[in-house]
């Protein structure tokens, strides 16, 4: 990738600044390091040039003309807390970021239980704001809960409760085309409806999902439905003993799951999970490569954890959650798992501050810092059928390549409706120049070897957009040509995040990696 010459951006400042302010355009060098990729394998490969940051509409279509002229790529964030998928960083060095965490205004349909909310709404805000109203509704949050509540949905992030799926949860975008035409799908796009965030198709074709890992459109507003308060939440944290567990555990769950029993997303994580937030890598061994089966028992022991864990939980009418409750213990009772820990709350009692509850957190952050250093984590999330045997033969070979390329394993198989979605955390020490050079091989081989079973990822980051979207290959690469075709129509210059998924227009095809 050739990167963009700053210059090109540096002469745009003053235009951007006559649109925001001086104090909204950030082009000095501590902006750009700041801007940057903290967990990048390198970072100069995504240096921005610099970042302007509008409050409204109207200065985000002004923005775009002063870009069309200069044909500078813009790189749109929320909050840009994307951390593992290239943070706050653009694809491209030597794009502008275009920050928009100043708007943040939330709109609230109690009745309804939907709000429209712009992009520099964080979980943080939503949580306070839904307290000041009585906490009627629920939030889902991801693990790491600094980022914005749209940018999340934007990037299919997840969360843990029946609302996790943040992306199928939007009901009505609004977006900014690259053109400066604002565009309101579904049925915002009938002036005035009240039904905007209630239903969402509108009439004709449904453009919402679009938006989501695209670079077709800056979306300035979302909607999104939030979960009504539930009056019980039951649940159980499960731990089983051996690897081969992860097969008969994915078997179990995955119909409980798709008949609606368990309607929130469980995800079975490894040991590595609470050793790498609580302590560092240090303090249990000095000897490189991949950690050995008696580190591992030390620390399963010490957390008093299993090969495998992990969490279900039931929402709703407590008269439901005990009946299903009881389905739960039997059929998991079936597994002998090595440890059951019964969960219970009531509406009125004092409650837990976990994702389950829907409270943002961001300690799980901390497991940048499990080798100590400048930390970090990449992230390598193929999708794979809810099938125990395809979850367990993934897990072989991926922890096969883990050890082969010396990397300590932590990963999760997290539920979907009919999906895997196999999330590796490839965590870093940036002040390890030996294990930095492996990084790379080791996740262009684990992308190679998914797509060998067929499996392609859920959500990459930037250095592997390409890679990934070149393993959708059906047909010669037919979506590749469909994406290329309508960025083509809407942004023939590459205005909005070239090279976002793996889509480039036609004119800068030359800058594909
Ligand atoms: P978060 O703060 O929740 O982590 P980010 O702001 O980092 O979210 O957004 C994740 C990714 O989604 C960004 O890198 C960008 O590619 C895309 N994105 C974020 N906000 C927008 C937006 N308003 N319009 C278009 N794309 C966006």
């Amino acid at each position: 990738m050739q990167p963009l010459d700053p210059a090109i951006a540096a002469a745009a400042r003053q235009a951007f600044a006559a649109i925001v302010g001086v104090d909204h355009v950030f082009f000095n060098e501590e902006d750009q390091l700041s801007y940057q990729d903290k967990f990048a394998v390198d970072d100069a490969l995504h240096h921005p040039a610099g970042a302007v940051a509008p409050a409204t509409v109207e200065e985000i279509q002004a923005i775009l003309k002063v870009a069309r002229e200069r044909k500078l790529p813009l790189w749109p964030i929320s909050r840009g807390k994307n951390l593992g998928y290239g943070g706050s960083a653009p694809l491209l060095a030597g794009s502008v970021i275009l920050d928009l965490s100043r708007m943040r205004k939330i709109d609230y349909d109690e009745a309804n239980g939907t709000v429209l909310l712009e992009p520099g709404v964080s979980f943080y805000d939503l949580y306070d704001f839904l307290k000041s109203k009585g906490m009627k509704h629920w939030l889902s949050v991801p693990g790491n809960s600094w980022g914005s509540v749209l940018g999340n949905a934007l990037d299919r992030g997840v969360g843990y409760t029946p609302y996790g799926e943040h992306t199928t949860k939007i009901c009505g975008i609004e977006a900014v085309m690259a053109d400066g035409m604002v565009v309101r799908t579904g049925m915002g796009a009938l002036d005035g409806a009240p039904t905007w965030q209630l239903y969402k198709f509108g009439f004709g074709p449904s453009w919402d999902q679009m938006f989501v890992q695209s670079n077709l459109g800056i979306v300035t507003k979302m909607g999104l439905w939030l979960m009504p308060a539930p009056e019980s939440l039951m649940g159980m944290d499960i731990e089983f003993e051996r690897p081969e567990d992860l097969g008969p555990l994915v078997d179990a769950l995955a119909p409980l799951r798709r008949e609606g029993l368990l309607q929130q997303s469980p995800t079975i994580g490894n040991w590595l999970r609470a050793a790498a937030t609580l302590t560092t890598r240090g303090e249990w061994t000095d000897k490189p490569g991949a950690l050995s089966d008696e580190v591992i028992a030390a620390i399963r022991k010490k957390f008093n954890v299993g090969w495998w864990g992990v969490s279900l939980r039931l929402y709703g009418r407590e008269d439901m959650n005990k009946a299903a409750y009881a389905v739960l213990e039997r059929e998991m009772g079936k597994l002998k798992p090595m440890s059951l820990r019964p969960t219970t709350w009531k509406a009125g009692e004092p409650i837990e501050a976990t994702g389950w509850t829907g409270t943002p957190l961001t300690f799980p952050m901390q497991n940048a810092n499990w080798h100590g250093g400048r930390g970090g984590h990449i992230g390598f999330s193929p999708i794979l059928p809810q099938s125990g045997k395809a979850a367990l033969a993934q897990f072989q070979r991926t922890y096969a390549c883990y050890k082969e390329f010396g990397m300590d394993y932590q990963a999760s198989f997290a539920f979907g409706e009919r999906h895997l979605i196999n999330v590796n955390a490839v965590l870093l020490d940036k002040d390890d120049p030996a294990m930095m050079k492996r990084v790379d091989p080791f996740l262009k081989r684990l992308i190679a070897d998914a797509k060998a079973q067929g499996y392609g990822e859920y959500r990459t980051h930037l250095d592997y957009m390409d890679a990934v979207a070149d393993t959708y290959d059906f047909n010669g690469g037919a979506l590749a040509k469909l994406n290329r075709t309508v960025k083509d129509a809407l942004d023939p210059q590459g205005i909005i995040a070239p090279g976002k998924s793996g889509i480039w227009p036609t004119s800068m095809m030359g800058a594909k990696a």
